[in-house]
């Protein structure tokens, strides 16, 4: 809740704008929300795939496979849920379908 620095008012929110009822101060908030839209499409691009979805429009990347030597296999990132751990890339051999995470 903000109040006109006026009068004390109760400014309200009308068009994307703050207005105060009783005098003429207005505030603009539009830069706040243009802050918010760039944050959100910042973490779309961020790929994050459940294990059990499908994977078939992953991209793939040129890695050897531990299991079967393949030299192919399809990336994704996850976040895991400890707060300590940042992303982690995972690839999934696309002979074999051996999935393991990116060493360290
Ligand atoms: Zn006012
Ligand atoms: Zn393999």
């Amino acid at each position: 809740m903000m109040f006109c620095p006026n009068c004390k008012s109760m400014l309200k929110s009308i068009g994307g704008k703050l207005k105060c009822p009783r005098c003429d101060f207005e505030k603009d908030v539009s830069d706040k929300s243009q802050l918010q839209k760039t944050r959100q499409r910042v973490e779309k691009e961020i790929i994050i795939v459940d294990e059990d979805n499908q994977m078939s429009t992953l991209p793939t990347t040129e890695i050897k496979c531990p299991e079967c030597g393949n030299k192919t296999a399809e990336w994704w990132l996850r976040q895991l849920r400890s707060a300590d751990e940042s992303e982690v890339r995972f690839f999934r051999c696309t002979k074999c379908k051996f999935t393991w995470r990116e060493y360290d």
